[in-house]
C-alpha cells in the first residue's frame, strides 16, 4: 500500500507537539474550534491533532489506509483554523509548520490513488468528470442564472464573470448570482460571462484528492478563458477564487483574480453605487476560502460599514478564528461531515443569534445555503434571515 503523498510531509507531521489546542476548548463543543470536533462523533480522529497522529501512524506502519480509514480522512472540511491555532510555526517566517489540512489532503490523494473512496465522494467525482458539474446537469443549463440580470456574452469587456457551480446551478446560488451580476450591470462595470463554455472550477476535486481531474478541469477553464481573451475574472464563490488565485498558475493561468466584493468595495467609495441606507442589525460570516485562506477580511465589513443606518456587530468569532459553516473542503457535496443539532451551521446560527443580529451577512453562494437551511431547521426564519452582501446593497441603494 503506497502513502507516497503522506510520505513527501515526514518532516512536517514530526513538527506536531501535541498540544491539542487546535482542537480548541474541548470541554464544551460549542467552542471547539475544529468544525468536525464539534459536530463531534467524540473520537480523537475527529480532531486535528488526531488526524496528525492518524498520519504519523500510517509513516510508521502501524496502521494502513482502509475505507474505514477514508470515511474519517474524507470528514474535513479544509477550513484551516487548526493551521490558526497551531503554535508550531517557522521562527523566521511565521509560516505554519504542521498544517493539518496539506495533509489532510495528502491521505486523500493517497486513499484515491490506493482505490479508498467513500460512495459520497466517488459520486462527486463520477458527476464532475461526466457532466462538467456535480449537479449532473447539462452544460447549456449552466448561463440559465443570467437571464434578466443583464449581464452580456464575454466578448472582451473588463472583467470575466465566473459564477461556478453552485451560483449557477442551486436555486440559492442562482439567486445570489443574479443579484450580484445585476448590481455590478448596474454599477457600470464592464463584464461577461462564458455561461456553458466553463467547466467547475475544481477547487472541491482537488480538496478532496482527485488531482488529475483537478488538472484537466483547470487546464480545460484556462484554455478556454485565453481562447476567449479574458485577462480579469471576478469570482462569485470563494471556492472559484481559491482555485483560481492559489492553484490555476501551475498549469499557466495567471490571470487577475478578484472576489467580488472587492469590485464592489472599489464601485462603492468611487460613488458608481449610492447607497441611501438599511436600518438593520448585521453580522458577518468570513468564508474559510476568501477569509483564513486568502486573507480577505475587510472588503465586505467596508461595504457593510458604508451603508447608512446598518449596524455591523461581529460574532464572539470572527475574522481568523471564523467558525466554519462546514460547506468547504467538498462536503457541500459530500456531506460526509454529516447534520444534526450541533452541525456547524447550527452552531453559528445560534452564534449569529447571540449578537442580536437580524440579518446574517454572506459573501459565497455555499455558505448561503448551509446557513439559510440552518435557520430553517433552528425555527428561527420569521426573526432572522441570511442575506448575501449584494442582496443587502441592492437593498440599500438609492432608487
Ligand atoms: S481544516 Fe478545519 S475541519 Fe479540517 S481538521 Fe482543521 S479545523 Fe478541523
Ligand atoms: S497540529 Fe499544532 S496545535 Fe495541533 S496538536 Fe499539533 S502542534 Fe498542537
Amino acid at each position: 500500500m503506497e502513502a507516497l503523498h503522506l510520505k513527501a510531509l515526514r518532516e512536517k507531521i514530526s513538527k506536531c507537539m501535541g498540544c491539542g489546542i487546535c482542537r480548541g476548548v474541548w470541554e464544551r463543543k460549542d467552542q471547539a474550534m475544529c468544525p468536525v470536533w464539534a459536530t463531534g462523533t467524540g473520537f480523537e480522529d475527529s480532531t486535528p491533532r488526531g488526524r496528525v497522529t492518524v498520519a504519523q501512524d500510517i509513516l510508521d506502519g502501524f496502521i494502513q489506509y482502509s475505507m474505514p480509514l477514508a470515511e474519517s480522512v474524507f470528514r474535513c472540511t479544509d477550513c484551516a483554523c487548526c493551521v490558526t491555532t497551531c503554535d508550531s510555526m517557522d521562527p523566521e517566517t511565521g509560516d505554519p509548520i504542521v498544517d493539518v489540512p496539506s495533509i489532510v489532503a495528502a491521505m486523500r490523494m493517497d486513499l484515491v490513488e490506493n482505490g479508498f473512496v467513500p460512495p459520497h465522494v466517488r459520486d462527486y467525482f463520477k458527476a464532475v468528470h461526466v457532466n462538467g458539474n456535480p449537479y449532473k446537469l447539462p452544460q447549456e443549463q449552466r448561463g440559465k442564472w443570467a437571464k434578466g440580470t443583464g449581464i452580456e456574452p464575454f466578448s472582451g469587456q473588463d472583467y470575466l464573470f465566473f459564477a461556478g457551480d453552485v451560483g449557477s446551478f442551486d436555486e440559492r446560488g442562482q439567486v445570489m448570482a443574479r443579484s450580484v451580476a445585476t448590481l455590478l450591470v448596474k454599477g457600470g462595470v464592464s463584464l461577461g460571462t462564458l455561461s456553458d463554455r466553463e467547466l467547475s472550477d475544481g477547487n472541491d476535486a482537488r480538496v478532496l484528492g482527485e488531482a488529475g481531474l483537478f488538472q484537466y478541469l483547470a487546464e480545460h477553464n484556462i484554455e478556454t478563458f485565453r481562447e476567449a481573451g479574458v485577462k480579469k475574472i471576478i469570482s462569485l464563490d470563494p471556492h472559484s477564487f481559491n482555485a483560481f488565485k492559489k492553484y490555476y498558475p501551475e498549469f499557466g493561468g495567471d490571470f487577475e483574480i478578484f472576489h467580488y466584493t472587492q469590485i464592489l468595495e472599489t464601485l462603492i467609495r468611487d460613488g458608481g453605487l449610492v447607497l441611501s441606507g438599511l436600518k438593520a442589525r448585521v453580522t458577518y460570516h468570513d468564508p474559510c476560502y476568501l477569509g483564513r485562506h486568502n486573507g480577505l477580511y475587510d472588503p465586505p465589513r467596508n461595504i457593510l460599514k458604508k451603508v447608512p443606518g446598518l449596524d455591523l456587530v461581529e460574532m464572539k468569532r470572527n475574522k481568523k478564528s471564523a467558525f466554519c459553516c462546514g460547506g468547504g473542503g467538498g462536503n457541500f457535496f459530500t456531506d460526509m461531515v454529516g447534520g444534526g443539532i450541533n452541525s456547524p451551521s447550527r452552531i453559528r446560527v445560534r452564534e449569529a443569534l447571540e449578537t442580536g443580529a437580524e440579518i446574517l451577512a454572506v459573501t459565497c453562494p455555499l455558505c448561503a445555503k448551509m446557513l439559510d437551511d440552518a435557520v430553517k431547521d433552528e425555527g428561527v426564519e420569521d426573526r432572522f434571515r441570511v442575506m448575501d452582501v449584494s442582496e443587502i446593497i441592492t437593498e440599500a441603494v438609492a432608487g
